[in-house]
């Protein structure tokens, strides 16, 4: 694979670039702090087009392809790995299954809104008895009128507490298994029964709201289901898969953060009356730190490759969201290490780095359960 950007593609990602060296990273310590949704930074990336990145411009896209989104996808993670968070779960996880499995009238309904980021969107497919294992999910829709009654509940939903689309998923026959699970769409303002039983309090991703919601006797009417009935399981398959292309971008943002800092950090710090980034120990770390994210970065437009092509791209996303993950932590890490005590205190951003970059290794996919999927593939 060879892997330019077009001239427009490059323009795009300059821009955001630039919006985020501008806007987002002299905020990103106070959005950290304060844990408080950036509703004025999600309205400036609306203004801008960026809520809606891969939806075409018929529905309130703006028409980018896989490759120049999850570029910018990484720009707006390298200013705020919440911000990342956001954007990426409202575009490539709520948005994509409007995109993806809505109908027409649910497409001008639902993701136009979405994708013009006046309406924010959450995907609430975890529980708290199903993360890796999902159907094991308890939350159920039962037939009721010309509608659906759902009960449950939901846990560790990104942008949960301020959604005004939810793309949930529901058991429809709960003796069916994975085929027993359908999906459909809620509004939180409008539809009685949908509450937000609080948010977590995280070890980073801050200014990304995860909630805890709960589904009592919520009722909604059958042109709300996306698709048919037990076709839910195989549309979070395939969303997921999408989703971690982006979850690569935030993890590679994230480190490309950290060893930009660090960089930075080792020319300005001197011990034994010289720049610590004379001593070879520190100028290594740094070129592994550089050799790592450029790889991942790699792997990530490889995936994006396949997936523009129409190809399968179900081993290349895993391996992409697999090292990216796996080397944003350990680049945030050795960031801390080149600022020494410093990198221990909030005096610096590495340690935000650090605890951002954790994240990646959990959700869309637990580093565990990629390689079980990467496994199988190579073992098909
Ligand atoms: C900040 C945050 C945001 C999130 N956002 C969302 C969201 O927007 N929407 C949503 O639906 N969910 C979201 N999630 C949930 C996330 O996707 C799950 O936490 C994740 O899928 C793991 O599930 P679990 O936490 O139940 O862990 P478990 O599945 O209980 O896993 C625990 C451990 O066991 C391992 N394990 C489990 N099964 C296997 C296996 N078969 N083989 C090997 N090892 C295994 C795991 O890898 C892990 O190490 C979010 C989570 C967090 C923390």
């Amino acid at each position: 694979m060879e892997f330019r950007f077009t001239d427009e593609q490059r323009q795009i990602v300059e821009m955001v670039a630039e919006f985020v060296d501008d806007e987002v990273v002299p905020i990103a310590d106070e959005i950290d702090h304060e844990d408080e949704f950036p509703r004025e930074l999600v309205d400036e990336l609306a203004e801008l087009g960026l809520m809606g990145m891969p939806f075409p411009e018929e529905y309130g896209g703006a028409g980018l392809d896989y490759h120049a989104y999850p570029a910018a996808l990484e720009e707006i993670s390298r200013g705020s790995g919440g911000l990342g968070t956001i954007v990426a779960a409202h575009i490539s996880l709520a948005g994509n299954m409007l995109y993806e499995f809505g109908d027409e009238s649910q497409k001008e309904e639902f993701l136009t809104p979405v994708a013009e980021g006046t309406d924010i969107g959450a995907f609430a497919l975890s529980e708290a008895g199903a993360g890796s294992d999902v159907p094991a999910m308890d939350t159920v829709a039962e037939r009721e009128g010309d509608g659906y009654r759902i009960n449950g509940g939901k846990l560790w939903i990104s942008n949960g507490s301020v959604a005004d689309t939810v793309t949930l998923f529901a058991k429809t026959d709960r003796d069916a298994g994975s085929k027993g699970i359908s999906s459909f769409i809620v509004r939180p303002e409008a539809d009685d029964g949908f509450i937000v039983e609080g948010t977590e309090d995280k070890l980073g991703d801050k200014g990304c709201p995860t909630a805890e919601l709960r589904f009592d006797d919520l009722w909604i009417p059958e042109d709300r289901r996306l698709g048919e009935e037990g076709e839910g399981f195989v549309q979070a398959l395939k969303t997921l898969n999408g989703g971690r292309i982006t979850i690569a971008a935030r993890s590679i943002g994230i480190a490309q953060a950290a060893l930009d800092e660090a960089t930075t950090y080792s020319q300005d710090r001197e011990q034994f009356d010289q720049p610590i980034s004379d001593f070879q120990a520190i100028q290594h770390k740094l070129a592994d730190m550089d050799t790592k994210t450029r790889a991942a970065r790699l792997l990530m437009h490889d995936a994006a490759d396949k997936k523009i092509r129409g190809e399968n791209f179900i081993k290349e996303a895993a391996q992409a969201k697999l090292y990216a993950s796996e080397i944003s932590r350990e680049v945030a890490n050795e960031g801390i290490q080149i600022h020494g005590g410093y990198g221990y205190t909030k005096d610096f951003p590495a340690e935000r780095f650090y605890r951002d970059a954790k994240l990646n290794e959990i959700y869309e996919g637990t580093s565990e359960v990629l390689r079980n999927t990467i496994a199988a593939k190579l073992l098909d």
